[in-house]
């Protein structure tokens, strides 16, 4: 087929990568093949499509399937997280290659059972962005789950030490809330230290787009997960004294 007659053809539904582009590029479809499925029980549906397509680009030919049932959405709206979580199962073969490895067995989502959905989502993104070695959505992200623990917990404000003023004031920004986190003792004051540098790293990703070395990520990936376990998991936050009982 001729890059003209390409130009007619209906193409794939979204830029897929091309291997020899090495980068996603849109694909025409020369060809496609559907299997769909019905089972009455269950109302429920089937579809799987396969695709040999061609790159717009360079011409090269591909392999790529599609797949689809009643249950697998496109994605959906999660409220907690206020966005929308896309889940797309159109694959191309041969795929992009996987720059980092499989993620550390100790940063496997665990199966967490009374982190709140919010924070929970949130670190599995997280997670994902750590495997695809996208360091600085992860120091930014990171952050996020802490200032998400904190708003779970009621932590608003906390002391901080002002230069300024040579006292100790209290903050409600991030800051504030992690020495809130110590204050009511749910975490020990060189937790908070260690939180701090995961602020500053969020900080820093934020305003001067530095990208953090992955050891700094891992030591904070491991504190976030040492919260979620004695803050949780354990339900040590019953230690946590409520807003009203605490007057
Ligand atoms: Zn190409």
């Amino acid at each position: 087929m001729k890059t003209e007659e390409l130009n007619d053809i209906n193409l794939l539904r979204k830029k897929v990568y091309c291997s020899k582009c090495n980068r996603n590029t849109n694909h025409g479809i020369i060809y496609k093949h559907k299997e769909e499925e019905y089972i009455p029980e269950g109302n429920f549906y089937i579809l799987e499509e396969y695709y040999i397509i061609k790159c717009m680009g360079c011409e090269n030919v591909a392999f790529a399937s599609d797949y689809e049932d009643s249950n697998t959405a496109r994605g959906w709206y999660d409220e907690d997280l206020n966005d929308w979580i896309e889940v797309d199962l159109l694959t191309v073969y041969p795929e992009k290659p996987k720059k980092s490895k499989r993620l550390p067995s100790r940063l496997i989502m665990k199966n967490y059972e009374f982190i709140p959905g919010e924070v929970r989502g949130l670190y599995k993104q997280i997670l994902n962005a750590y495997k695809d070695e996208s360091y600085l959505l992860c120091a930014i992200g990171l952050r996020m789950v802490i200032e998400a623990i904190c708003k779970d917990l009621k932590i608003k404000t906390g002391l901080v030490y002002s230069e300024k003023e040579k006292k100790k004031i209290r903050r409600d920004n991030i800051e504030g809330k992690i020495n809130g986190l110590a204050e009511k003792e749910v975490i020990l004051d060189k937790q908070a230290d260690i939180l701090h540098q995961i602020r500053k790293l969020g900080n820093k990703s934020t305003h001067d787009f530095k990208v953090p070395k992955k050891n700094i990520l891992d030591q904070a990936f491991y504190i976030i997960e040492t919260i979620f376990h004695l803050v949780y998991e354990i339900r040590k936050f019953n230690i946590l004294p409520n807003e009203s009982k605490h007057k």
